[in-house]
């Protein structure tokens, strides 16, 4: 299996191509772009019939080997049965089975046929749904840099999940160091101690005397420092990591096979969406052949992609116009993964999509309405890809939270309840609709607080984490000082 950049110049595009462990460590492509197959496998209905019965694991395994080519069989099957454990996944509510790692719970049938049912993404150590890709990807990199004999410092910026995924993922691993910038003082009470009481001596945690935007151009800064980045092996793990997109391309196949017994039935996914990086993965297991009927990406009052998949207009926001919301996790002004989609849309022209992207640095947006003056028609093709989309807002959120305790009998955390709303706008006589459970409440208790007057139940061994020892520096907004105590640290 070749990668390809999304900016490929078609010239280039033949021999310009990496596999998979190539890029497993790297984010954009030397050009700007991001990286896709340069063709996606398919899976043909044999194959799905004989995978409904295995264990995540081995579905994993199954789904992988036809992404990474360039890893031994044998070393996958050892990396992913090691990653979706029990053990790992063990976060479960009443009712769930942990050895499902992502278990189905049907919340209501209705008598045409229609359904509404939750995957439970969050069962993982940080309680979100980024640990089912962290956790691989944790796994993947140690496995790369023993057989490299190398090191990697992982350097970023978090405003909560992203940061302490990658640190349960990376936490003990043999020549991965993290350090993770967060604005001090800005995380919630909960997010601040599930990454600063780790003790681990490969996790740095950087807590800035600055909001979340002075943390990223922190992280700009040293990113465009190419010196200071090759000397100190400096990698991310932000959401453009393809091996990230792919691992999360499991969890559809999951989904579609447990919840159906034949390859006729059909079923659509609603996605709390932001970066696009969770629905994009279901755009690639759509296009590998599993049979998915629709793609809804739900979004907060940052309704960019609800914006592109209801006029054909993207359009990136000012800082100015981002809203902090209630589902923070979602608060984008721009969603880094969306290109990927739009490659395909454009009938993968990377001289198409380079212009599309560079029009959104220069001009903030793009328009692909067809209408005149824009920059092209192929909006019209976005029904073909099974597209759909919707937003929800804070009052929403809280109505949502309420209905689903008083309905279903369980607390649903902020973002998966802007799936459940827009879901419910979806919902389509014999179709089975999955909403994907992106965190669970514990982590976002003050809203679960303002909707139900009573706290987020939190699961066993969460009870008392404020009160553990915590780990951290602080350090003032100074591009130097952040330098020196990462070159100091690294052992380089
Ligand atoms: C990251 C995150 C999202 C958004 O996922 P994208 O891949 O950025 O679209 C939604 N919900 C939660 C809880 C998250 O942590």
């Amino acid at each position: 299996m070749q990668y390809v950049s999304t900016r490929a110049a078609a010239s280039a595009a033949a021999s310009s191509t990496q596999q998979f462990s190539d890029i497993l460590l790297g984010g954009l492509a030397a050009d700007g772009g991001l990286f896709l197959p340069t063709a996606y496998p398919q899976v043909t209905g044999d194959e799905l019939n004989a995978w409904r019965e295995l264990s995540y694991a081995d579905l994993a395994f199954q789904i992988l080997k036809k992404f990474a080519t360039d890893i031994p069989e044998a070393d996958l099957r050892a990396l992913t049965a090691k990653t979706y454990t029990k053990e790992v996944y063990k976060n479960t509510r009443a009712g769930e089975k942990a050895s499902q790692i992502t278990p189905l719970r049907v919340l209501e049938e209705r008598a045409d046929g229609s359904k509404l049912v939750l995957q439970a993404l969050s069962n993982g150590p940080t309680l979100a749904f980024k640990d089912m890709a962290m956790q691989l990807l944790g796994n993947l990199f140690e496995y790369a840099l023993a057989k490299q004999d190398e090191q990697l410092n992982i350097f970023g910026a978090t405003s909560g999940d992203t940061g302490s995924a990658a640190e349960y993922a990376m936490r003990g691993k043999q020549g991965v160091r993290v350090f993770m910038l967060s604005p001090h003082k800005k995380m919630s009470a909960f997010q601040t101690a599930q990454m600063f009481s780790l003790q681990d001596p490969n996790i740095y945690n950087i807590a800035l005397e600055g909001v979340f935007d002075d943390a990223q151009d922190m992280v700009k800064a040293v990113s465009n420092d190419l010196e200071f980045k090759r000397r100190y092996k400096i990698g991310t793990v932000n959401s453009i990591n393809w091996a990230r997109v792919v691992a999360q391309v499991v969890y559809y196949f999951r989904g579609y096979l447990s919840a159906t017994t034949s390859n006729e039935q059909k079923v659509s996914f609603t996605v709390p969406s932001g970066n696009f990086g969770n629905i994009c993965a279901g755009h690639i297991a759509r296009m590998m052949g599993l049979p998915i009927d629709k793609l809804v990406a739900a979004t907060n009052e940052n309704d960019v992609l609800d914006e592109f998949f209801r006029t054909g207009v993207y359009r990136v926001r000012k800082s100015a116009e981002t809203y902090h919301t209630s589902s923070p996790s979602m608060d984008i002004s721009k969603a880094s993964n969306f290109e990927r989609f739009i490659y395909d849309l454009v009938g993968r022209d990377g001289d198409r999509t380079r212009a599309l992207f560079q029009k959104v640095e220069s001009h903030g947006g793009f328009d692909l309405s067809g209408k005149p003056g824009s920059d092209g028609d192929e909006f019209k093709l976005v029904a073909k890809y099974g597209f759909k989309s919707g937003k929800s807002t804070h009052a929403d959120r809280l109505d949502t939270i309420r209905d689903v305790a008083d309905d279903y009998g369980i607390v649903i955390d902020t973002h998966t309840a802007d799936g459940i709303k827009v879901a419910r706008e979806y919902l389509e006589p014999g179709v089975t609709m999955i909403v994907l459970e992106t965190a669970l409440a514990a982590k976002f208790n003050e809203t679960i607080l303002e909707a139900l007057g009573q706290d987020a139940e939190r699961p066993a061994g969460f009870e008392n984490i404020e009160d553990l020892p915590q780990k951290f520096v602080v350090m003032p907004v100074d591009v130097q000082k952040l330098k020196d105590y990462i070159a100091a640290n690294t052992g380089l």
